[in-house]
C-alpha cells in the first residue's frame, strides 16, 4: 500500500514538474514572438543622411555576404591604429579581397567612425561583418578611430557614436544596455580606453541612454 501512495506520489511529481517546463517554454515562446513581432526587416531600414555608405567590394575575407535577419547586440570598438582615418581603416578592409595564400586575414565592421566625427557603413545591416567573434551573426559593429595610444576616442568621434547607436537602437527596437564593448563578447582589451577605464565607459552609455530617450520622444 505505502508502496502504492508513494508511485502515485512521484508520478503527480512529474506531472507538475512536466507543467512547469512546459509553462516555462511556452512563456519564453510567447515573449520571442513579441520581440520578433517588433524588430525591423534589416533590409529595409533607410540609412539616415548623416552617414556615409561606402560598402567593401563582396569577398570572402571582409564581406561575405551571409546574409541575417536579427541583432541583438551592438559591439563597440577601437582601430588599435592610432592617428589612422576612417577611409584608411575602410581601405585595409576592402584590400583584403585581395589576399592570395593559406595566412589569409579576415576583418571587417559595419561602421567606422573617423577623428572628426565622420561615419562610415561598410557593410549593409542584414550582412554579417568580421569583427566579433562568436557573435557575428547577431550584432553590429563599429570601429572607432582615436588619436593616440590611449585608445580614448576624440570629442566628435564619441559624439557621433552616441548618435549612431542611439539611431540604431531606435530602428532595432534595442536600447543602451544592448550596446556592448568588444571585451563584453570575448575579453579583448577592446575599446582600450573604454575597457582600463570603466568610469569613460560608463559616461559614454549614459550619453547614449539620454539620446535614444531623446529620440523616441521626438
Ligand atoms: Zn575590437
Amino acid at each position: 500500500m505505502a508502496g502504492k501512495k508513494r508511485r502515485m506520489l512521484l508520478v503527480l511529481l512529474i506531472d507538475v514538474l512536466l507543467a512547469i517546463a512546459i509553462l516555462i517554454t511556452g512563456g519564453m515562446l510567447v515573449v520571442r514572438w513579441y520581440r520578433d513581432r517588433n524588430r525591423p526587416e534589416l533590409s529595409k531600414l533607410v540609412a539616415p543622411d548623416w552617414y556615409t555608405q561606402e560598402f567593401l567590394v563582396r569577398n570572402p575575407y571582409s564581406r561575405p555576404g551571409i546574409k541575417r535577419t536579427q541583432i541583438n547586440d551592438i559591439v563597440v570598438h577601437y582601430v588599435a591604429n592610432p592617428g589612422t582615418s576612417a577611409e584608411m581603416n575602410r581601405s585595409y578592409f576592402n584590400n583584403l579581397a585581395g589576399q592570395t595564400g593559406n595566412n589569409a586575414t579576415s576583418a571587417s565592421s559595419h561602421y567606422i567612425i573617423g577623428l572628426d566625427g565622420e561615419i562610415l557603413q561598410c557593410i549593409p545591416l542584414d550582412e554579417v561583418a568580421y569583427a566579433n567573434y562568436p557573435r557575428n551573426d547577431d550584432t553590429v559593429s563599429i570601429e572607432c578611430c582615436h588619436p593616440d595610444e590611449s585608445g580614448e576616442f576624440t570629442e566628435e568621434t564619441a559624439a557621433s557614436l552616441v548618435r549612431l547607436t542611439a539611431w540604431l537602437c531606435q530602428e532595432l527596437n534595442l536600447n543602451e544596455r544592448d550596446v556592448i564593448r568588444h571585451y563584453d563578447v570575448i575579453g579583448k582589451n577592446c575599446p582600450k580606453y573604454y575597457v582600463e577605464h570603466e568610469d569613460a565607459w560608463k559616461a559614454l552609455k549614459k550619453k547614449m541612454k539620454t539620446a535614444i530617450r531623446e529620440g523616441k520622444e521626438s
